[in-house]
């Protein structure tokens, strides 16, 4: 209860002072935030409620409640700018802006990388964390590039994605269900483009961070995806783009798997994995580009703890329906 109300009495400072700032052009008040801040993980946690490195904090954010482990001019979490991550920020000049939304997708505070010599990880050098999020269609596809040596975000690519086959009112119920909870659905409106579009722009991405060579083709170059099972979601969302399934797409690791077979212990999904890790969850639970920084988390939690990071699963590439998984056990 007490926690409740804490993120109850952030979440109307933090609106408060959106309004204050926001030029109407480009944000209108239904992106306010009525985002539910998780943070009653970090309270209790002994790791601090860090996420970014800002300089200064303004009295007015010295004034919000945050339990006592977190002292009132220390950095802390604040919600990503949505339009930063995808490319679209016009506000990198305003202060204001910059103090209530992070952009930087450093995880700093993050665990100790010394003991850590990445002896573990098949010849990778980055692990792309990928969290698809919808349901019916794909609706964000953010991926999160960490170097396998420093453990830390080295780059980011981000996109909202317009769903190919479906009315505008499916739309507007789907996003309003989905985003609308999370105050994200008019940065989605302003944002998203179709799969097609982003699948373009995430190859110009990997290209430039020599990640992959769309001329050979191939799979991804010392780098795999990291993910937590979107073994059907991206072949169905290219047929329904009806595009062919891009070869980089033929592997991966699931997270999951490795889990089980490092811990010997089973993790339905992100949340479980982060209790039993004791890594506070941080931002809004089912925002993808949120939610692969998390992921991100449990990463690094299980390179320092030692855990052998492989590729989990293959497809066979005369036809790509079939999987090949390479760990007996596994999470099905
Ligand atoms: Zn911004």
């Amino acid at each position: 209860m007490e926690v409740l109300k804490m993120a109850n009495s952030r979440v109307s400072l933090l609106r408060h002072s959106f309004n204050s700032f926001l030029p109407p052009s480009i944000f209108s008040p239904s992106i306010l935030p009525t985002r539910r801040f998780i943070v009653s993980a970090s309270i209790s946690s002994k790791e601090p409620l860090v996420d970014s490195i800002s300089s200064s904090s303004s009295s007015k954010e010295a004034a919000i409640p945050y339990g006592d482990s977190v002292k009132p001019n220390d950095d802390r979490w604040k919600p990503m700018c949505l339009y930063y991550t995808q490319e679209k920020c016009t506000l990198m000049e305003d202060s204001t802006h910059l103090q209530k939304f992070n952009h930087s997708f450093s995880l700093k505070h993050a665990l100790d990388a010394g003991g850590y010599k990445n002896k573990h990880s098949e010849h990778l050098d980055f692990f792309l964390v990928l969290d698809l999020e919808g349901k019916v269609e794909i609706l964000e596809f953010p991926v999160l590039m960490i170097d396998a040596k420093t453990m830390d975000v080295v780059a980011f690519f981000h996109r909202f994605v317009r769903p190919s086959e479906m009315s505008e009112e499916r739309i507007n119920q789907y996003i309003e269900g989905k985003y609308g909870k999370l105050g994200v659905d008019r940065v989605w409106h302003d944002t998203a483009i179709p799969f097609k579009e982003v699948i373009v722009q995430f190859e110009e991405w990997m290209t430039k961070h020599s990640l992959f060579n769309g001329e050979l083709g191939g799979p991804l170059n010392r780098a795999a995806f990291w993910e937590l099972g979107y073994k059907d979601k991206i072949p169905q969302q290219c047929q329904v783009a009806k595009m062919k399934l891009p070869s980089y797409f033929m592997e991966w690791i699931n997270l999951k798997d490795i889990y089980l077979n490092f811990y010997k212990r089973r993790a339905a999904g992100m949340r479980t994995m982060m209790n039993e890790l004791n890594i506070p969850m941080l931002g809004s639970h089912h925002l993808g580009i949120d939610d692969t920084k998390n992921i991100a988390r449990v990463l690094q939690h299980m390179l320092v703890d030692g855990a052998v990071l492989k590729i989990t699963a293959r497809r066979d590439p005369r036809s790509p329906q079939s999987v090949e998984f390479l760990f007996e056990n596994r999470i099905k």
